[in-house]
């Protein structure tokens, strides 16, 4: 028999041995410094700890060290815990479905053990001394006694130092600290009544104290301009409560870095999440910006299924849909609540730093994680002003001759002063705003007539003569075929042939629409939203692209009561201050700001 047969017979497939095992299972949740802060800073937390310390040493890549005071292990679980499968929060699969704690599939130390240079201490209440076992990339220790504080420290050195190829993924020590440092603002604001600590290369980087709320870990990891504008926000139906906090609609930004939602503690990153607040910031933030919010959902263990993804980071939910209309809603609502307004503050420190202006939300300097630092020492912060002289006073201080600049926010009454035709000054309490007309006017026709669609009952403008509009056959199809949906957002047409459609009329609201480019905004809209369009949907669509045209001001001359009506109708609704596009409508700048443009503070 040659040796080759004698190979076959043997066969091919073979157990592999535990070491493989653990770094096969290693690449689904341990793929760089940051998954390796993620698994050790829950378990502390599952550990109960009230105090958690993250030491990092390049970016993590050298060290990752997690301390807690929560309740320890004793020297038989040091020397399990390492072992894949081995957890002491889950006994039996009908745990599964009520799962509390962060961790349960045990597999964490295991997976970080076969990849890393790994060391737990540990001291239980009651014990003088702890014990310390070590892992080297899967080969354990026994259990020595050590001195050290009650509970538990985990380190992990020399990530992948056995699987350089695992290694060679890894970014620059910036990078990945980035993601530590991610990781942990979201435990610290997910975890409140629990203290963390991130140091990297011994400079402390994150400093949350036990007892801080919510606003304050937000201020200490994002500065005091953001936490300071954040409106609250406490809802529930049933046993499901959202609470958290939303951000005004100009700090949204490019990504969704400084959007949180944590599901009974847990940090989520789930779709459906992200959907609800894109909704429910839905006209007021611009195409492809995120807004901003940390929200905390509360749910009953057994209405979520947590056991979906490796990391954890997606959930399923039994009752989505009933979910998904609570939270828009109540989303919607917070968000409505917040101070819309642009702070002028912020246009002018931008310019004064020579930083191009972004139109609205971009305006806020955001200096990134790691380049925190004493916001108040920026020239132009917005800050509530305590004890601000009242505004009769600027006139007098500013030996101003006109005697009528002062008018409470609820008078509309003017004086306004008109600038190109567009923008329109008038004086407010706390200083003065300038109003963008054209985007008011925009921004108010929107909210009208969504309003109007809500109630069913849009008015509309009807031809004497039906306007016709060619088009091809396949467009008259679509849009005879979705005719109930463009009626309920007021406009009416019917086919006239095969390749013209009749429109016999438009919404009321829409200044000068222009049949033929409305027609062809809505084909454009149905051609993108498929099958069924939701009547907001579609009226969003619609506007979006011809609201600026159709109910154009930008130019118009417009008289005092012209002027009057506007802010009137504006103010009838939340969100004025954003037109539907998300660019903002109004420009506020207040005394403080003044004062200080002017060197007086
Ligand atoms: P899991 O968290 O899914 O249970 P891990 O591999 O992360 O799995 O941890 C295994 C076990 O080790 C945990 O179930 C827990 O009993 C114990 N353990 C891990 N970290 C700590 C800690 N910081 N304090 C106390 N016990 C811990
Ligand atoms: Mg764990």
């Amino acid at each position: 028999m040659s040796g080759d047969s004698a190979a076959r017979e043997a066969g091919v497939i073979a157990l592999l041995d535990e070491l493989v095992q653990n770094q096969i299972a290693a690449g689904e949740v341990i793929e760089r410094p940051a998954s390796v802060v993620k698994e050790l800073v829950e378990n502390a937390v599952d550990a109960g700890a009230r105090r958690v310390r993250v030491d990092l040493e390049e970016g993590g890549m050298r060290l990752v060290r997690v301390s807690d005071d929560g309740g320890g292990m004793v020297p038989a679980d040091l020397a399990r815990a390492f072992e894949p499968h081995a957890t002491s929060k889950l006994r039996d699969v009908a745990d599964l479905d009520h799962i509390a704690s962060l961790g349960f599939r045990g597999e964490a130390l295991a997976s970080i053990g076969s990849v890393a240079r790994c060391a737990i201490f540990s001291r239980v209440p009651g014990e003088e001394l702890g014990w310390r076992v070590e892992n080297e990339g899967g080969r354990l220790t026994t259990p020595v006694q050590a001195g050290g504080p009650l509970g538990t420290s985990v380190e992990a050195r020399d990530l992948f130092f056995n699987t350089p190829a695992r290694r060679r993924f890894l970014k620059r020590p910036s990078t990945e600290l980035a993601r530590c440092v991610d990781i942990l603002q979201r435990a610290a604001l997910g975890q409140l009544g629990i203290g963390f600590v991130l140091t990297h290369d011994g400079a402390r980087v994150l400093d949350i104290e036990a007892d801080m709320d919510l606003r304050a870990r937000v201020r200490r990891a994002f500065g005091a301009d953001l936490a300071g504008s954040l409106e609250e926000l406490d809802a529930h139906d049933g046993s499901t409560r959202l609470t958290g906090l939303v951000a005004p609609p100009r700090f949204a930004r490019r990504d969704t870095s400084r959007q949180m939602w944590f599901l009974n503690g847990r940090s989520l990153r789930d779709r459906i999440l992200l959907r609800c607040l894109k909704d429910a910031y839905r006209g007021l933030v611009l195409d492809g910006r995120q807004p901003v919010a940390f929200l905390h959902l509360a749910l009953d263990p057994g209405a979520v299924d947590v056991n979906v993804h490796p990391a954890k980071a997606e959930v399923r939910f039994r009752d989505q849909r009933r979910l998904f209309g609570f939270l828009v809603n109540a989303l919607r609502e917070a968000a409505g609540r917040t101070d819309m307004a642009t702070p002028g503050a912020s246009m002018l420190g931008a310019a004064l730093r020579g930083g191009a202006l972004d139109p609205g939300q971009g305006a806020i300097a955001d200096p990134g994680p790691l380049a925190r630092g004493p916001r108040e020492s920026e020239p132009f912060v917005v800050r509530e002003v305590a004890g601000a002289p009242p505004i009769e006073d600027l006139s007098v201080a500013a030996g101003a001759s006109a005697p009528t600049l002062v008018e409470p926010a609820e008078d509309l009454a003017g004086p306004y002063l008109t600038i190109a035709r567009t923008y329109v000054a008038r004086v407010v309490p706390d200083g003065f705003e300038i109003v963008d007309q054209h985007a008011l006017h925009e921004r108010v026709t929107y909210e009208e007539l969504l309003r109007e669609v809500r109630a069913g009952a849009v008015e509309v403008q009807r031809y004497l003569v039906p306007e016709l509009v060619e088009l091809t056959a396949g467009e008259v199809e679509l849009l005879v075929r979705h005719a109930e949906a463009l009626g309920r957002i007021g406009i009416q047409l019917e086919a006239f042939g095969a390749t013209t459609v009749a429109v016999g009329g438009l919404p009321a609201r829409l200044r000068r629409p222009d049949p033929a480019d409305l027609v062809r905004v809505a084909l454009g809209v149905l051609e993108t939203q498929g099958e069924a369009p939701a009547a907001e949907d579609l009226l969003e669509g619609v506007l979006h692209s011809s609201a600026c045209r159709s109910s154009a001001m930008a130019g118009d001359d417009l008289d005092p009561a012209e002027i009057r009506s506007l802010l009137e109708r504006a103010r009838a609704f939340d969100g004025a201050s954003t037109c539907p596009h998300g660019r903002p409508t109004r420009v506020r700048f207040t005394l403080a700001d003044l004062e200080r443009a002017f060197g007086r503070r």
